[in-house]
């Protein structure tokens, strides 16, 4: 099975993959930007340096061929092996910070998405949040690697509206998630979300 975490920055979603990832013995945890040694590469261009470096177009060109290194080195074998992934931002990620905050460029996404990776996930847990909270919590975090976390709450309630519109939109493999909880609490409520699934 083949799970994702999205949500704003500071969401908490990486918690929670990993949290996941911790109840379940088989899972391979894996994220992106990244995800395998040649998409780690790929990481360090699109989150290091001048903030103007990559067009936008250039920048998906890079989020799709990252992604595609990930599937081919990591998740496509661990899933063939009967392994369940836990992938920390997949393609929904590019959908929304891409293709909907720097111009419209979903139906470029997409069609990128359909040509070069053609994979969606059997399940998306999206980690709402209060972007005013989230924007503490990324601060707080202080992750000096990446220049997209500096954009300020408005960004952030751009990429809130994305997200949850994208779930509303996808409802068959994506559940929305109330973040703004203890840890132990979000955690409960995705593993129970995830069983309700697997016995259905
Ligand atoms: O999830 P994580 O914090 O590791 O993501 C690194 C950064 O890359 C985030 O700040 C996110 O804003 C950005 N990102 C992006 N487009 C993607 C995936 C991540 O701008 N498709």
């Amino acid at each position: 099975m083949f799970i994702t975490f999205e949500g704003i920055d500071g969401s908490g979603k990486s918690t929670q993959a990993r949290m996941l990832a911790e109840r379940l013995p088989d899972a391979v945890l894996t994220r992106e930007p990244g995800g395998s040694p040649g998409a780690e590469e790929i990481r360090q261009l699109l989150l290091t340096g001048d903030p103007d470096r990559w067009s936008a177009e250039t920048e998906i060109l890079l989020f799709t061929a990252a992604r595609r290194d990930h599937l081919e080195k990591t998740i496509r074998p661990a899933l063939e092996a009967g392994r369940t992934v836990i992938c920390d931002r997949f393609a929904d990620s590019t959908r929304i910070y891409q293709g909907a905050t720097r111009g419209d460029l979903r139906a470029t996404v997409d069609r990128l998405h359909d040509l070069m990776i053609g994979r969606e996930p059997d399940l998306t847990f999206v980690i709402d949040m209060d972007p005013s909270v989230a924007l503490e919590r990324g601060l707080a975090r202080g992750s000096g690697e990446d220049r997209f976390e500096d954009f300020g709450l408005g960004f952030q309630e751009t990429l809130r509206h994305g997200f949850l519109q994208l779930a509303h939109d996808h409802a068959d493999r994506c559940v929305v998630i109330e973040g703004n909880r203890a840890p132990e609490a979000v955690a409960a409520e995705v593993a129970a979300q995830l069983a309700a699934r697997e016995v259905a």
